[in-house]
């Protein structure tokens, strides 16, 4: 099984950056409200991640490192009902598969549980304090699959990585507070308070957040909403476009165009504007379950949901213009 979980490895965590998001993501799967981070090397020689989520005990916390085990979906039903962000049960089997990984965690009732594994096996096992949250330590990633690590790229290149992570963490979830150092200085921070315009201002600056527009608009089956820059402040690459299904942060090439050809003829040829946009829907008609990586998703009514972004784009300029 730890080769199994060597080679799932593989898929699943590609670089620092997919440690970060994976462990970001359980934490938020578990209803923290407080996510720190503290990296080392980008992430290369350390990523530790601290909740004040739900917690595990004992038995789910050693249950939690074997691969497929997820205490998210129950049966086949559900994976067409996935409201976490996780789902696949292939995250921590794999960090741990590929790094000295230490979890301390603690549901707050009685003493919490500490497993030491590295290269995937359990090394020590003791009690722990009760703060209820969980505690990821991660260190030497890819020490022990030297072809990988020779593939990272510059400490600048891989911190790229985590930022962009991090900025769409907190763009999908403007009611987590995240804090995160890089070699103990202060990487990135938000306030928890819900205020998208306020994480858009932090991500983006002072400039673009009042340049903002909010974005609403609902029918039968979707629920629009979020922020777009003016036209004045457009950027040159689609990277500013932000896309939020059901607190998830999702890329859709068609999306994106719906987007896009809302904006039609106000921006310059080969602009692109700086826009966050969420989308509510039933999870039945989002499919999310395409790629391990999951950033895409595919909608069963997508005409339906191009045709409503667009046309709320467009409305809202005109509005703004009148
Ligand atoms: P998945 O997220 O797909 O279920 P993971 O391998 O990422 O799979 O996690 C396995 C299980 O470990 C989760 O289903 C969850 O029950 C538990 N878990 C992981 N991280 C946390 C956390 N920060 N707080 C509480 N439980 C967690
Ligand atoms: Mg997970």
């Amino acid at each position: 099984d730890h080769l199994a979980n060597k080679i799932a490895a593989g898929e699943v965590v590609e670089r620092p950056a997919s440690v970060v998001k994976e462990l970001v993501e359980n934490s938020i799967d578990a209803g923290s409200t407080w996510v720190n981070i503290e990296l080392l090397e980008a992430g290369l020689q350390q990523i530790r991640i601290t909740d004040n989520g739900y917690g595990m005990d004992q038995e789910d916390t050693e249950k939690a490192f074997h691969r497929h085990a997820t205490s998210k979906i129950k049966d086949e039903n559900d994976l067409f009902h996935v409201r976490t962000l996780g789902f696949r049960g292939e995250a921590l089997a794999s960090i741990a598969a590929v790094s000295r990984l230490t979890v301390q965690t603690s549901t707050g009732e009685k003493a919490g549980t500490k497993i030491k594994f590295e290269g995937g096996k359990v090394i020590e096992e003791s009690k722990s304090d009760a703060r209820q949250g969980t505690d990821l330590f991660v260190e030497e990633l890819f020490f022990n699959t030297p072809a990988r690590l020779k593939y990272m790229k510059t400490i600048h290149t891989e911190l790229g990585h985590i930022t962009d992570v991090l900025n769409r963490m907190a763009l999908a979830h403007p009611d987590v507070k995240f804090t995160c150092t890089h070699n103990d200085k202060e990487l990135f921070r938000t306030n928890g308070r819900g205020d998208l315009l306020q994480v858009i201002a932090k991500i983006y600056g002072m400039n673009v957040a009042k340049n903002m527009v909010p974005i609403e608009a609902e029918t039968l089956d979707f629920k629009v909403t979020g922020y777009i820059a003016k036209p004045e402040v457009y950027r040159a690459s689609r990277n500013y476009i932000s896309t939020i299904i059901n607190d998830r942060y999702i890329r859709n090439i068609a999306l994106n165009k719906a987007i896009q050809q809302g904006y039609h003829t106000l921006l310059p040829i080969g602009k692109s504007p700086i826009v966050v946009l969420k989308v509510e829907m039933d999870p039945i008609l989002v499919d999310v379950n395409v790629h391990p990586a999951k950033l895409e998703a595919r909608f069963s009514k997508e005409k339906e949901l191009y045709e409503i972004v667009e046309t709320t784009i467009r409305e809202t300029f005109r509005k703004q213009t009148l």
